[in-house]
């Protein structure tokens, strides 16, 4: 019997240690992309072709960039939350590629690759005063007690200057589309006005499933947001992979571009 239990706790600590092992390994694996997306926006920052749409409340800068000159507008947010990183090299990567591809695009497209620059240097989802943007927003969900830490929403709509400044560029471009990059679901949310054939063909390229429903609430979301707004807005939330790894770059981009090339007439 002794014996028996003696075989049964060695099991039980290995198990313990090879998960202590693999789980370590996956923060170092996060950590490394979180330091390569900061690495990459203050390369952003450096170029004077980026514009400062705003700053956020440790004073970082908020960038944006606009390519193309036809068409509607549609705007694709990175970083909302700060533990996402490769929602922001994706926004970054995609950048790179219109830099050099932006006069065939049929739309023109507004990339802000980090909303939550504050949350990202400090590898967290929240911003600087620990509050969710995704439930900052001034929507009709907005919930003063909707207070789980990681998803608080702040005292009051709209109180952080990162939710303030998404806001205004909303405002200022009425884009047809939002897409904004998350992680780790590996699927794309699409909202009921958003076209079949275009997220089914985005789903095909990218890999990723096609979701209706996220299965929690989300108040204050910017998708709740958007959807209350008087102009008509197409969103589409974008869930990369899981957040120790990077996605396959070329097929995230070919997917963005299916909507960036989209006729939305
Ligand atoms: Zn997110």
């Amino acid at each position: 019997m002794k014996k028996f239990l003696l075989i049964i706790l060695c099991c039980f600590l290995i198990i313990i240690e090879n998960y202590k092992n693999a789980s370590s390994l996956s923060y170092k694996r996060h950590d490394l992309i979180i330091k390569k997306a900061i690495s990459m926006l203050k390369n952003l920052e450096k170029d004077k072709s980026w514009t400062i749409a705003g700053y956020s409340n440790w004073k970082n800068k908020i960038l944006l960039k606009e390519y193309g000159n036809r068409g509607k507008n549609i705007l694709i947010i990175g970083g909302i939350h700060g533990d996402e990183p490769a929602s922001v090299t994706s926004a970054i990567y995609l950048a790179k590629y219109l830099e050099k591809n932006s006069a065939s695009i049929k739309n023109r497209v507004i990339i802000v690759p980090c909303l939550n620059p504050d949350g990202l240097r400090a590898g967290r989802r929240t911003n600087g005063h620990k509050i969710d943007l995704n439930r900052n927003f001034p929507s009709s969900t907005w919930e003063f007690d909707y207070t789980k830490h990681y998803n608080n929403p702040g005292p009051l709509p709209a109180s952080e200057p990162e939710t303030v400044v998404a806001i205004e560029i909303m405002d200022k471009y009425q884009p047809v589309m939002i897409i904004q990059l998350h992680q780790p679901f590996a699927a794309l949310y699409p909202d009921s006005k958003a076209p079949n054939d275009l997220i089914e063909k985005m789903s095909d390229i990218s890999g990723f499933s096609i979701s209706f429903d996220i299965g929690y609430k989300t108040p204050g979301s910017l998708g709740s947001f958007k959807s209350d707004q008087e102009y008509s807005i197409i969103g589409i939330t974008y869930e990369l992979g899981r957040i120790d790894r990077e996605p396959d770059y070329n097929k995230v981009i070919l997917s963005l571009l299916e909507a960036i090339n989209y006729d939305y007439n």
